[in-house]
């Protein structure tokens, strides 16, 4: 019942988490720098860390850094991260918030900078894209390239970037058929319901979540 979400969303954050000095400094400090609040939930945060553990994920690629929350997730769980960021001030930020931590922070836009990473022969365990929702199937495809077979590449907000006005985008290949067609990969949609605080309802979103095949 999508009525419910936001009771059991706000038990599991509650009783599921724990306290996380530098985390919570990570939020402070980008909202103290102007930063928007559009880092992934705390609930969702725990669930990339998970996933990291899950397959013992060495490297992982971020698209899309902010203020470096979601990076945090991933240096904690055991990762060494490489995020790429096109704003410098959220670059400069994020910077600040992951202090201490096994994260580089690459400025410029994700189509420039995974060509030239995929160049210099870096493969991932994991990439985690979650940036502006326009290239989605060009950066997915890099994805695919810099991960190594049997890592995983999980590109957030799907569903968000498919529907406009509360209607699927028409006049536009959806991003699972595109990603359904991909021999590269074996992919799922994972649909989600989210509580965000700024918003008035439950936000139906989704992820795909794509192991890479031997090549
Ligand atoms: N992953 C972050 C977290 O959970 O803490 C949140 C990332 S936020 C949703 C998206 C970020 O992607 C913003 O900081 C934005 O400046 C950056 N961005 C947008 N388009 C980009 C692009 N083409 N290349 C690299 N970064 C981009």
């Amino acid at each position: 019942n999508f009525r419910l979400a936001p009771r059991f969303d706000a038990q599991a954050q509650s009783s599921m988490l724990r306290p996380n000095p530098k985390l919570e400094h990570a939020l402070a400090n980008s909202s103290a720098n102007g930063l928007p609040p559009i880092n992934v939930l705390p609930i969702a945060g725990q669930h990339l860390s998970i996933l990291t553990q899950l397959i013992g994920a060495k490297s992982v690629l971020e698209v899309g850094t902010l203020g470096g929350y979601s990076s945090i997730c991933f240096a904690e769980a055991g990762a060494k991260v490489t995020s790429i960021e096109i704003d410098p001030k959220h670059r400069e930020t994020a910077l600040q918030n992951v202090a201490g931590l096994d994260v580089e922070v690459l400025l410029g836009a994700a189509l420039d900078v995974m060509p030239k990473l995929a160049e210099e022969g870096r493969r991932f365990d994991m990439v985690f894209i979650d940036a502006d929702m326009t290239d989605h199937w060009e950066q997915f495809d890099w994805a695919v390239k810099l991960t190594r077979a049997g890592g995983c590449v999980f590109l957030d907000d799907v569903v968000a970037a498919m529907i406009k006005d509360g209607h699927p985008q028409e006049g536009k290949e959806s991003i699972l058929t595109q990603v359904g067609r991909d021999e590269r990969v074996k992919a799922t949609l994972v649909p989600t319901v989210a509580c965000h605080p700024m918003a008035p309802n439950p936000v139906f979103n989704g992820y795909v979540l794509a192991i890479v095949k031997d090549r």
